[in-house]
């Protein structure tokens, strides 16, 4: 089938995190909402994670996933979304790392580089980061960083020192 300007959907993948309230019922509600988002399906989920905090150290733990997700927005208006979401789940924005109800961050739009002051895509500190790096190997191991050009599970093993505060969640049943 030809597809359009206004058809054309991409695969995108968001990383969650909460570590405040009910961060397993938040993670779901964020899950359900971002389904609803015009022009978009949620085709699959990682496992949740349990994660230690980072930046401060002195607040609650994260529950952190991944979900790929299917759409024909625009990165600017799937950021705009998101970012409803997060406010409409009652986030309030103080100071970065503080705990929070849900973030909502765009880890990869496609194959697509993306270098504005409001969006960068890939989320720039993927690759540091085993709380987006094991929930995305779940869903795209062998996937390239069109950034640094290596496989998600490649880029994982380079961290695979801080991979022990990432741990899975049993319980969790989607
Ligand atoms: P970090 O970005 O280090 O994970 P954070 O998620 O706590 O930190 P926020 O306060 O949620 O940071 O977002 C700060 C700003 O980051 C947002 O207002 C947004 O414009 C910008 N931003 C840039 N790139 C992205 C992206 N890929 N996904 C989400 N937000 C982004
Ligand atoms: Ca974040
Ligand atoms: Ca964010």
């Amino acid at each position: 089938m030809k597809q359009t300007a206004e058809n054309k959907r991409t695969r995108s993948y968001i990383g969650l995190g909460s570590n405040l309230g009910n961060r397993l019922g938040n993670i779901r509600f964020a899950l359900a909402a971002m389904g609803q988002m015009p022009g978009s399906s949620v085709l699959r989920m990682s496992a949740v994670y349990e994660t230690e905090p980072f930046g401060n150290a002195d607040q609650p733990k994260f529950l952190n996933a991944a979900v790929e997700l299917e759409t024909s927005l625009e990165p600017a208006v799937l950021l705009k979304s998101l970012q409803r979401i997060e406010h409409h789940m009652g986030r309030v924005r103080q100071v970065k790392w503080e705990p929070r109800v849900i973030d909502l961050d765009i880890l990869y739009f496609g194959n697509l580089v993306i270098d504005t002051p409001d969006l960068k895509v890939p989320h720039p500190e993927l690759s540091l980061r085993g709380f987006v790096l094991v929930p995305l190997c779940d869903l795209i191991p062998d996937f390239e960083d069109p950034a640094s050009r290596q496989k998600v599970k490649v880029l994982l093993k380079k961290i695979l020192r801080t991979k022990g505060d990432v741990k899975k969640m049993e319980t969790a049943n989607f």
